[in-house]
Formats: C-alpha cells, sequence, structure tokens
C-alpha cells in the first residue's frame, strides 16, 4: 500500500522542519538585554529555543524584557549587570551558572558612547568606554569560556561597530573600543577552535535605537544618502545575524566580523 506523507512527515524526512537555526536546550547570557539591539538577540534566541539569561543593570526594564519572552513560552531569567565592574561581572556570571549550570552562547553586547572631538576628550571619558565595551566583553568572556569549553561546544557573540572598521569623528574612544572588540575576536578565536568554540563579532551600521536618537534630523539625512539599501537597520536585523552565528549552521565561522550594515561599509 501506497505510503500517504503528511506534510510534516515530508519536511521531516526532508529536514526541512528546523530552520537550521535551532537552539533547544542551550544556554545564552545576553549582556545589555535591557533595550535595543540587546533586547531583540535575547527575544530571537529565545524564539529559536535557547534559555536566556538577560544581564544588565536596569533590573525593572529586564524584568519586562523576561515577561515578554515567558508569555510568549520562552524562558529567560534575569541578573544584575554592571559590565564596567570586575566584581559584578564575577557575581552575575557565577549565579548564571549557579542558577542554568552552563553558558555555551555569550552575547557581548553592552556598550555605551561619550562622544567628543578627540583634542578635548577627557581621559575620564576615553577610559570609561575602553572600560564598558571593550574590558567587559574580554571579563565576561573569561568567566564563561570553561563552561563552553567543558561542553566541547561554544558560541562568542561580539557587537563590534561600523565604526570600528572605518572610524568616526568624535568617537575616539567609541570606535578605538570597538575595533578593540574585533582583535579581540581574531585572538579568542584562533585560542578555542579546538575546543568547539566559535568567536565572532558582528557590526551593526546605523540601527534605530536609542543609542542613535541623539542624532539630528540633518545627520539622519546626510547618512541615509550613503547605505545602498537606503534604510537605517533594525534591532531585528542585528537579532537574526546573532541567531545564525549561534546556530550549529555556522559551526564553520569563526573569527567573523558580520557586517550588518546596509551596504555603508563592504570591508
Ligand atoms: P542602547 O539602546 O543604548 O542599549 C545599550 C544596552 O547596554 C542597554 O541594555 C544598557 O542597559 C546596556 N549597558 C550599558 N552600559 C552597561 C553596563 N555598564 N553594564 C551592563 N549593561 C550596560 O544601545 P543599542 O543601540 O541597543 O546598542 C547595543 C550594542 O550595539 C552596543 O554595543 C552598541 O555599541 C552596538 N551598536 C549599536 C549601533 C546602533 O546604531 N544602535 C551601531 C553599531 C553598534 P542598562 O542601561 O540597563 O545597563
Amino acid at each position: 500500500m501506497e505510503a500517504i506523507l503528511s506534510q510534516q512527515d515530508m519536511k521531516d524526512s526532508l529536514g526541512l522542519s528546523g530552520d537550521g537555526q535551532r537552539l533547544s536546550g542551550r544556554i545564552a547570557l545576553i549582556t545589555g538585554a535591557s533595550q535595543g539591539i540587546g533586547r531583540a538577540c535575547a527575544i530571537q534566541l529565545a524564539k529559536a529555543g535557547a534559555t536566556v539569561a538577560l544581564a544588565a543593570r536596569s533590573v525593572a526594564k529586564l524584568e519586562a524584557v523576561a515577561a515578554e519572552i515567558t508569555a510568549a513560552g520562552g524562558h529567560a531569567k534575569v541578573y544584575a549587570l554592571d559590565v564596567s565592574s570586575e566584581e559584578s561581572i564575577k557575581f552575575c556570571t557565577k549565579s548564571v551558572l549557579a542558577d542554568l549550570g552552563k553558558v555555551e552562547i555569550l552575547v557581548n553586547n553592552a556598550g555605551i558612547t561619550k562622544d567628543g572631538l578627540a583634542l578635548r576628550m577627557r581621559l575620564s571619558d576615553f577610559e570609561a568606554v575602553l572600560r564598558t565595551n571593550l574590558t567587559g566583553a574580554f571579563l565576561l568572556t573569561q568567566a564563561v569560556i570553561s563552561s563552553m569549553m567543558k561542553a566541547r561546544w561554544g558560541r562568542v557573540i561580539n557587537i563590534t561597530s561600523v565604526v570600528g572598521e572605518i572610524g568616526a569623528a568624535g568617537q575616539v574612544n567609541y570606535s578605538a573600543s570597538k575595533a578593540g572588540m574585533i582583535g579581540l575576536t581574531k585572538s579568542l578565536a584562533r585560542e578555542f577552535a579546538s575546543r568547539g568554540i566559535t568567536v565572532n563579532a558582528v557590526a551593526p551600521g546605523f540601527i534605530q535605537t536609542a543609542m542613535t536618537e541623539e542624532l539630528t534630523e540633518a545627520q539622519r539625512a546626510s547618512i541615509l544618502t550613503q547605505i545602498p539599501l537606503a534604510r537605517y537597520g533594525t534591532d531585528a536585523d542585528i537579532a537574526a545575524a546573532v541567531a545564525f552565528l549561534a546556530s550549529d549552521a555556522a559551526g564553520y565561522i569563526t573569527g567573523h566580523t558580520l557586517d550588518v550594515n546596509g551596504g555603508i561599509y563592504m570591508g
């Protein structure tokens, strides 16, 4: 008798039922998950089945993101974290490891700007941006990488910026921190490849979030003329790239910086 396959059976037999990005059973820690790109990454990873540890300074905002995820059937837990403090990083990562058992995906997304022309920039503003954006990512990675090594599987995804690739007047501190993240990514990728851990960066262009809200209308219009795809990016554009790099489908990609910038810079 002829077998009648349901559409689902057919999809399963062809391997089409998964999207190649399923993260069921994976544990992900996302820094700066209280808003913007970090929030979008957390939601996307949770949608793909990961349990997400949401970390930032604003616990109330994190609770709101966690509520959104759990209401949609996902799993999320909230952790207070200041990435500019080594003590806070140690406390947060210990709590995540104690609660969830492991961290297999780390998204180093927390970041700040403190813009100013180089000649007038205070050392404190230069160092604060380096400390949060670059040193924070290094310390977070150091704190959770043994957990990935034990699992012989891991993903570190660093959110850098197009500004780290091409520079920006008024952002010596920010661009140095983001260029530093690219070097950090490549060196970590080399150190941990043999342990089944990939380390990649995502370099967003101009994305509509609180960080870019400060631009004037004139600045916005001028930037838009330089973007071949003729629109600003969305946090969902970045989250999609992060979810891909976190997936098994991206298992042969490491040390890479993935530009998600509408074509404003083609490296
Ligand atoms: P955002 O809306 O300003 O969000 C920044 C996030 O980082 C917030 O969740 C904030 O949470 C967290 N954060 C800041 N300082 C922190 C600290 N000391 N400890 C812990 N968390 C901290 O910015 P976004 O646009 O989503 O940017 C996210 C990342 O993408 C940043 O690394 C940024 O540099 C990068 N990026 C953005 C763009 C863009 O166009 N928007 C372009 C390129 C790269 P709390 O305030 O609650 O701590």
